[in-house]
Protein backbone atom coordinates (compact mmCIF):
# COMPACT_ATOMS: atom_id res chain seq x y z
CA UNK A 1 0.00 0.00 0.00
CA UNK A 2 3.13 2.22 0.18
CA UNK A 3 3.26 5.16 -2.38
CA UNK A 4 5.96 6.84 -3.69
CA UNK A 5 5.52 9.32 -1.38
CA UNK A 6 7.08 8.18 2.22
CA UNK A 7 4.54 7.78 5.04
CA UNK A 8 1.52 8.02 2.81
CA UNK A 9 -0.56 5.24 2.08
CA UNK A 10 -3.24 4.03 -0.66
CA UNK A 11 -5.90 1.77 -0.11
CA UNK A 12 -9.41 1.08 -2.14
CA UNK A 13 -10.54 1.94 -5.82
CA UNK A 14 -7.43 4.45 -6.25
CA UNK A 15 -5.12 1.72 -6.37
CA UNK A 16 -4.43 -0.78 -9.67
CA UNK A 17 -5.70 -3.71 -8.48
CA UNK A 18 -7.79 -6.57 -10.29
CA UNK A 19 -10.82 -6.50 -8.15
CA UNK A 20 -12.56 -3.15 -6.97
CA UNK A 21 -15.03 -4.18 -4.28
CA UNK A 22 -15.51 -3.98 -0.60
CA UNK A 23 -13.95 -6.84 0.34
CA UNK A 24 -10.75 -6.06 -1.30
CA UNK A 25 -10.59 -2.33 -0.03
CA UNK A 26 -11.40 -3.37 3.29
CA UNK A 27 -8.17 -5.71 2.99
CA UNK A 28 -6.34 -3.06 1.71
CA UNK A 29 -7.63 -0.48 4.37
CA UNK A 30 -6.58 -2.86 6.91
CA UNK A 31 -2.80 -3.32 5.75
CA UNK A 32 -2.55 0.38 5.15
CA UNK A 33 -3.16 1.46 8.42
CA UNK A 34 -0.84 -0.86 10.32
CA UNK A 35 1.54 -0.10 7.54
CA UNK A 36 1.39 4.10 8.48
CA UNK A 37 1.27 2.85 12.20
CA UNK A 38 4.62 0.76 11.80
CA UNK A 39 5.91 4.01 9.73
CA UNK A 40 5.60 5.74 12.92
CA UNK A 41 6.83 4.09 15.32
CA UNK A 42 10.02 3.36 13.00
CA UNK A 43 10.03 7.18 13.10
CA UNK A 44 10.15 7.19 16.80
CA UNK A 45 12.72 4.61 17.26
CA UNK A 46 15.36 6.00 14.77
CA UNK A 47 14.79 9.17 16.75
CA UNK A 48 15.52 7.33 20.30
CA UNK A 49 18.02 5.01 18.97
CA UNK A 50 19.65 7.44 16.59
CA UNK A 51 19.44 10.35 16.94
CA UNK A 52 18.99 11.33 20.50
CA UNK A 53 21.45 8.22 21.48
CA UNK A 54 24.73 9.84 23.27
CA UNK A 55 26.52 6.87 21.83
CA UNK A 56 27.93 5.14 19.10
CA UNK A 57 25.90 3.69 16.18
CA UNK A 58 26.63 1.87 12.59
CA UNK A 59 23.37 3.02 10.14
CA UNK A 60 23.21 0.32 7.58
CA UNK A 61 21.75 0.77 4.48
CA UNK A 62 20.46 -2.08 2.75
CA UNK A 63 17.36 -3.26 0.44
CA UNK A 64 15.36 -5.83 0.89
CA UNK A 65 15.03 -6.79 -2.79
CA UNK A 66 18.72 -6.75 -3.17
CA UNK A 67 19.65 -10.00 -1.54
CA UNK A 68 23.21 -8.91 -1.60
CA UNK A 69 22.98 -6.35 0.16
CA UNK A 70 20.91 -8.54 3.47
CA UNK A 71 23.81 -10.96 2.85
CA UNK A 72 26.47 -7.80 3.09
CA UNK A 73 24.13 -7.06 6.64
CA UNK A 74 24.97 -10.46 7.79
CA UNK A 75 29.26 -10.19 7.45
CA UNK A 76 28.66 -6.91 8.82
CA UNK A 77 27.42 -8.15 12.10
CA UNK A 78 29.43 -11.53 12.04
CA UNK A 79 32.39 -8.20 12.02
CA UNK A 80 30.75 -6.52 15.07
CA UNK A 81 31.29 -9.03 16.87
CA UNK A 82 34.48 -10.19 15.46
CA UNK A 83 36.10 -6.65 16.47
CA UNK A 84 35.98 -7.22 20.17
CA UNK A 85 34.16 -3.90 20.52
CA UNK A 86 30.59 -4.59 19.02
CA UNK A 87 28.68 -1.37 18.03
CA UNK A 88 24.80 -0.91 17.85
CA UNK A 89 23.94 -1.58 14.45
CA UNK A 90 20.70 0.26 13.02
CA UNK A 91 19.26 -1.38 9.66
CA UNK A 92 17.28 0.44 7.27
CA UNK A 93 15.84 -0.66 4.43
CA UNK A 94 15.95 1.77 1.45
CA UNK A 95 13.25 0.27 -0.76
CA UNK A 96 10.85 1.68 2.15
CA UNK A 97 12.58 4.79 3.92
CA UNK A 98 14.17 6.50 0.64
CA UNK A 99 14.16 10.17 2.17
CA UNK A 100 16.22 8.73 5.13
CA UNK A 101 18.44 7.43 2.27
CA UNK A 102 18.89 10.49 0.92
CA UNK A 103 19.29 12.58 4.38
CA UNK A 104 22.61 11.02 4.76
CA UNK A 105 23.26 10.93 1.09
CA UNK A 106 23.09 7.45 0.65
CA UNK A 107 22.63 6.43 -3.43
CA UNK A 108 24.06 2.75 -3.55
CA UNK A 109 23.61 -0.24 -1.10
CA UNK A 110 24.78 -1.82 1.21
CA UNK A 111 26.28 1.34 2.78
CA UNK A 112 27.52 1.48 6.20
CA UNK A 113 27.54 4.87 8.15
CA UNK A 114 29.37 5.82 11.48
CA UNK A 115 27.00 8.30 13.77
CA UNK A 116 28.49 9.65 16.86
CA UNK A 117 25.70 11.72 18.65
CA UNK A 118 23.74 10.84 15.68
CA UNK A 119 26.16 13.31 13.22
CA UNK A 120 27.79 11.10 10.63
CA UNK A 121 31.80 10.38 11.44
CA UNK A 122 32.28 8.06 8.36
CA UNK A 123 31.56 5.36 6.83
CA UNK A 124 32.49 1.27 6.68
CA UNK A 125 34.48 0.59 3.27
CA UNK A 126 36.09 -3.02 3.92
CA UNK A 127 34.66 -5.80 2.10
CA UNK A 128 35.47 -8.51 4.17
CA UNK A 129 35.12 -9.65 7.61
CA UNK A 130 38.51 -8.97 9.10
CA UNK A 131 39.25 -5.45 7.49
CA UNK A 132 35.76 -4.60 9.16
CA UNK A 133 36.35 -5.59 12.10
CA UNK A 134 39.19 -3.49 12.42
CA UNK A 135 37.45 -0.44 10.89
CA UNK A 136 34.73 -1.31 13.56
CA UNK A 137 37.33 -1.22 16.20
CA UNK A 138 39.04 1.52 15.21
CA UNK A 139 35.52 3.59 14.72
CA UNK A 140 34.96 2.61 18.62
CA UNK A 141 38.46 3.52 19.79
CA UNK A 142 37.66 6.97 18.14
CA UNK A 143 40.37 6.66 15.46
C1 LIG B 1 -22.47 0.88 -9.43
C2 LIG B 1 -21.49 0.16 -8.53
C3 LIG B 1 -21.90 -1.03 -7.92
C4 LIG B 1 -21.02 -1.70 -7.08
N1 LIG B 1 -21.41 -2.85 -6.49
C5 LIG B 1 -20.60 -3.49 -5.63
C6 LIG B 1 -21.01 -4.66 -4.95
O1 LIG B 1 -22.13 -5.15 -5.11
N2 LIG B 1 -20.15 -5.26 -4.10
C7 LIG B 1 -18.90 -4.75 -3.88
O2 LIG B 1 -18.15 -5.31 -3.05
N3 LIG B 1 -18.47 -3.64 -4.51
C8 LIG B 1 -19.28 -3.00 -5.37
N4 LIG B 1 -18.85 -1.86 -6.03
C9 LIG B 1 -17.48 -1.39 -5.79
C10 LIG B 1 -17.36 -0.65 -4.46
O3 LIG B 1 -18.38 0.30 -4.34
C11 LIG B 1 -16.01 0.03 -4.40
O4 LIG B 1 -15.00 -0.93 -4.63
C12 LIG B 1 -15.78 0.68 -3.05
O5 LIG B 1 -16.83 1.53 -2.72
C13 LIG B 1 -14.50 1.48 -3.08
O6 LIG B 1 -14.28 2.07 -1.84
P1 LIG B 1 -13.25 3.25 -1.67
O7 LIG B 1 -13.33 3.64 -0.25
O8 LIG B 1 -11.94 2.85 -2.23
O9 LIG B 1 -13.77 4.40 -2.62
P2 LIG B 1 -15.16 5.20 -2.58
O10 LIG B 1 -16.26 4.36 -1.97
O11 LIG B 1 -15.34 5.66 -3.98
O12 LIG B 1 -14.84 6.34 -1.60
C14 LIG B 1 -14.05 7.44 -1.96
C15 LIG B 1 -14.63 8.66 -1.27
O13 LIG B 1 -13.69 9.74 -1.42
C16 LIG B 1 -14.45 10.90 -1.71
N5 LIG B 1 -13.53 11.83 -2.38
C17 LIG B 1 -13.06 11.79 -3.63
N6 LIG B 1 -12.24 12.81 -3.87
C18 LIG B 1 -12.18 13.51 -2.73
C19 LIG B 1 -11.49 14.68 -2.34
N7 LIG B 1 -10.68 15.34 -3.17
N8 LIG B 1 -11.64 15.11 -1.09
C20 LIG B 1 -12.42 14.45 -0.19
N9 LIG B 1 -13.11 13.34 -0.52
C21 LIG B 1 -12.98 12.88 -1.76
C22 LIG B 1 -15.57 10.42 -2.58
O14 LIG B 1 -16.63 11.35 -2.57
C23 LIG B 1 -15.95 9.12 -1.86
O15 LIG B 1 -16.88 9.31 -0.82
C24 LIG B 1 -19.71 -1.17 -6.87
C25 LIG B 1 -19.34 0.02 -7.50
C26 LIG B 1 -20.21 0.67 -8.32
C27 LIG B 1 -19.78 1.97 -8.97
Amino acid sequence: METNIEGVYAAGDNRVKYLRQIATCVGDGATAAVAAERYISELDDFERDVLQAGDKVILYFFNAYQSETIAYGTLLEEANQMSGYPQRVVKVDTATRKVLAQKYGVTAVPAALLLEKGERAGELKAADKSALAREIAAFAAGE
